[in-house]
């Protein structure tokens, strides 16, 4: 072999691509019982490419979770996830203007956000923002390179954008896919997390609480129906139907607690899953929310819609399957629309 500076230099950029093109198939066919996992595996290695390919200190890949409206990254500075508002910071700008941004003076660039920088201490001289594209051409995301390393320490848009271009066309369909794993969970009408999200959330973290041996952890659940939602659809219509379904899944979201899970079951149905909540205190959780559904008022178009809801809640048993917990709740809600409706039973 030829050992000019150069070609070693090309043989170790080589090898490191090789090993980590063989770390990447290895990550993608490990079986996990969440697919997120490898997801977030995948990123961590393209972006290790990415910065390799373009020989930066650190590197970042960003999503840009559209239904949310934040652009966040995991491979930041070795710190958890970090989450901005869309359309902030030079991300957000390479993201808005469809182009890839360098900056060799960021100190001095308006967009440049230097809060980490202050945070950590750390001394950011060049970065280089690349916009990524899922297969239709739509911008999902954006890499992250942070300190050129050789000795002018500079970023050259050209150049590097055409080193990242492979890696970052595999970052594109893997963002898409980790996207459309994401779309499944979720319900489009009310922006819920489904039953897909739901059985998810529950083998992930929920089960864990209620399976772990060395703890007394309780998790409870209720269930809870629009009342006469089929009056509603046949006096205003269909989609007067649907702005109730989001006004009501607004309410019920907007009034529990971050670590809750809350689900659109099916139809005109939602479940609540509250961790390290007892039995009494789920009904308190239901009720509270019962009573501000009940003064709510719903407007679409010119019509103020008026609804109530009936609850049926369980603390769970993890003696039993998921199913047969839900199906107690279930009984719970048939009691309570038997009784009157517009009730809790627990
Ligand atoms: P109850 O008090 O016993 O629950 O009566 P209900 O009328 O709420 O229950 P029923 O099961 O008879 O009707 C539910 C209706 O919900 C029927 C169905 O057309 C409607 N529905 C289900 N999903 C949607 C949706 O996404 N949008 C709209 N607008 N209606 C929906
Ligand atoms: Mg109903
Ligand atoms: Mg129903």
């Amino acid at each position: 072999m030829n050992n000019t500076p150069e070609t070693s230099q090309s043989d170790i950029l080589l090898d490191k691509i090789f090993t980590i093109t063989q770390d990447l198939y290895k990550e993608m066919s490990r079986p996990t019982e969440d697919s997120s996992d490898n997801h977030a595996a995948i990123f961590r290695l393209l972006t290790d490419l990415g910065r390799n390919l373009v020989n930066a200190d650190r590197a970042s890949f960003w999503k840009w979770d559209k239904r949310a409206h934040e652009l966040w990254t995991t491979a930041a500075v070795g710190t958890g996830r970090i989450t901005i508002p869309e359309g902030t910071g030079l991300v957000g700008k390479a993201l808005t203007e469809q182009r890839a941004i360098v900056t060799n003076d960021p100190y001095n660039h308006p967009d440049f956000n230097s809060d980490v920088d202050k945070k950590t201490g750390y001394v950011t001289k060049s970065i280089l923002v690349m916009p990524i594209c899922n297969c239709r051409g739509e911008f999902i995301g954006a890499y992250q390179a942070i300190n050129k390393l050789d000795s002018e320490g500079k970023f050259d848009l050209e150049e590097d954008c055409r080193k990242l271009s492979l890696a970052a066309f595999i970052c594109g369909i893997t963002l898409e896919s980790e996207t459309f794993l994401d779309d499944s969970h979720h319900d489009k009408l009310t922006e819920l997390k489904n039953r897909m999200g739901f059985y998810n959330d529950y083998n992930k973290n929920f089960s864990k609480i209620l399976n772990d041996p060395n703890s007394v952890r309780c998790v409870s659940l209720f269930i809870c129906d629009i009342d006469f939602f089929k009056k509603v659809n046949d006096t205003y219509g269909h989609n007067a139907g649907d702005a109730v379904l989001k006004h009501v899944a607004k309410n019920i979201s907007r009034n529990s607690r971050i670590c809750d899970g809350v689900y659109r079951w099916g139809g005109e149905e939602f479940i609540v899953i509250l961790p390290d909540t007892g039995l009494n205190e789920a009904a308190d959780a239901a009720e509270r929310i019962r009573t501000i559904i009940m003064k709510s008022v719903c407007l679409f178009e010119e019509l103020q819609i008026k609804v109530t809801m009936s609850f049926g809640v369980t603390q769970i048993d993890p003696m039993k399957s998921i199913e047969d917990n839900i199906k107690d709740a279930d009984e719970k809600l048939y009691m309570a629309k038997e009784g009157g409706r517009n009730r809790v039973i627990r």
